[in-house]
């Protein structure tokens, strides 16, 4: 079909120029409980509502754009990890994804403990009453006033990630008189995205102590060797938004392997093994993401197979999920600006924020998905592009999603599952305002981090 045989531009779904979606939605007015939070409803004026809040409410206390997150959806997921792997391993919710005072609060009352990579992060933890002990300490190039404020605060361990890291973190925590706890991260030759992982020979990235050419054997032999460090396992990390587990088998294979050299060459069974994070989300409907009793099942008969064969004692597990517990619990609410439909191609939704406080879609060619939230319609449905007020053409929010043709400015829209990465990775570009999140829980909404102001810009601007 030629476009010039729609003069009135692709208003319909009868034009479908190239891009990566499915057919409309049979209903755009449902929401689709895999991909929104679990107390996201419709009331019967057709808003929707989360927490028991309804998003207009929501626009006009707190504006727009803002991150609304789902309490009770964050403690429900952070249980489900906790329970699902019970009391012989340790889940650490990784803070990159996204971190705040109240969710370290809930982590801690829900039995979480907690990844860091940075002195910020670190404080953040700290300053909410995060136990040091229940804290892990990671980064490729931690400074040494950092190794030192986390060996000073007792951190429960700290992830060793090169070879001048492990005599850093020995001379510091010697001379603090401490005998510091640490993993050492090595990279196992896989990676892992989406459905596919790669096995590969050589690691050609920043992260962790490669065990092939026998380097991690060699890190673990320095490591035992100094007085300033205890050994207490190895970590893996293979990748993000993972919904195989078949690279998780071949790297929990590999490190059992190193384990057992380990024993073999210096008589130490190292009680621990973290297998790291990276599990998948639904960002469309297209997703199927794992439950977490299914991936602690899988990881555990994983570990505990591998140790069997090795003839080893089958170490404590631990996992660190950061988007699998906090991506489905937000979404991001925004207001429809301006509506360009671009004939033959696709109707441009601008919305008042954009990749300033999404930018995963410019930077991995994410997909997301969107809806109409301040009321329904029963319009056609229109192939829409959901782009931001920046000054940059690669500024999607949503690449290609169907809204209702009878869009319009002041209508809101939500983009779900985008509780992680998004606040934790928004920028100022363009001097635009950092959007608060909001926290609803049975009926209320509390800022837990707020709205970025002029005044906040103009201070860091000394002249
Ligand atoms: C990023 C990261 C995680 C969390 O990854 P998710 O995809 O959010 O689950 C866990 N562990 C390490 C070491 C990481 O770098």
């Amino acid at each position: 079909m030629s476009r010039s045989a729609h003069p009135a531009g692709p208003r319909h779904a009868d034009v479908l120029p190239e891009g990566h979606y499915s057919a409309p939605p049979a209903d755009l007015n449902s929401l689709d409980p895999k991909v929104w939070s679990r107390t996201v409803t419709r009331d019967d004026l057709g808003v929707v509502t989360v927490g028991g809040i309804d998003v207009k409410t929501l626009a006009e206390q707190h504006g727009t754009p803002a991150y609304v997150l789902d309490e009770a959806d964050f403690r429900d997921r952070a249980r489900a990890w906790r329970t699902a792997f019970g009391t012989d391993a340790d889940v650490f919710y990784a803070g990159k994804a996204f971190l705040s005072r109240a969710v370290v609060r809930w982590l801690h009352e829900e039995g979480l403990n907690l990844d860091v990579c940075s002195g910020g992060e670190l404080a953040t933890a700290l300053s909410a009453g995060m136990p040091a002990d229940r804290i892990a300490f990671h980064g490729n190039n931690k400074s040494s006033e950092e190794i030192e404020r986390a060996v000073r605060a007792g951190v429960g361990r700290i992830v060793l990630d090169s070879f001048q890291e492990i005599v850093r973190v020995a001379h510091i925590a010697q001379s603090l008189g401490r005998r510091q706890r640490v993993q050492i991260r090595v990279t196992v030759g896989v990676e892992a995205h989406t459905h596919e992982f790669i096995a590969t020979a050589h690691e050609d990235q920043k992260f962790g102590i490669p065990l092939a050419g026998g380097q991690a054997a060699e890190a673990v032999r320095r490591a035992l060797r100094l007085d300033g460090l205890e050994l207490i396992g190895i970590h893996s990390h293979i990748g993000s938004q993972i919904f195989d587990m078949s690279g998780f088998e071949v790297a929990a294979h590999r490190v059992v392997g190193l384990l057992k050299d380990i024993r073999d060459e210096h008589g130490v069974e190292l009680p621990e093994i973290d297998l790291g994070g990276g599990l998948g989300i639904a960002y469309t409907s297209d997703d199927d993401p794992r439950e977490p009793h299914e991936i602690a099942k899988a990881l555990t008969e994983i570990v505990t197979r591998e140790c069997e064969s090795a003839r080893l004692r089958t170490p404590r597990i631990s996992v660190e999920p950061g988007r699998a517990i906090v991506g489905p619990t937000a979404f991001t609410l925004y207001e429809v600006g301006t509506v360009k439909p671009l004939d033959g191609l696709r109707t441009y939704v601008s919305v008042d924020g954009g990749m300033s406080d999404n930018i995963r879609t410019a930077l991995y060619d994410a997909e997301y998905s969107v809806a109409l939230v301040s009321r329904v319609s029963d319009a056609a449905p229109m192939l829409a592009r959901v782009v931001g007020k920046h000054c940059e053409s690669g500024d999607i929010v949503v690449k290609d999603a169907f809204l209702p043709s009878d869009l319009a400015p002041g209508d809101l829209i939500a983009v779900p599952a985008t509780g992680a990465y998004c606040r934790s990775m928004a920028s100022n570009y363009n001097h635009v305002l950092r959007p608060p999140v909001v926290a609803v829980r049975e009926g209320e909404a509390r800022v837990i981090v707020r709205r970025e102001t002029e005044e906040d810009l103009l201070r860091l601007d000394v002249g």
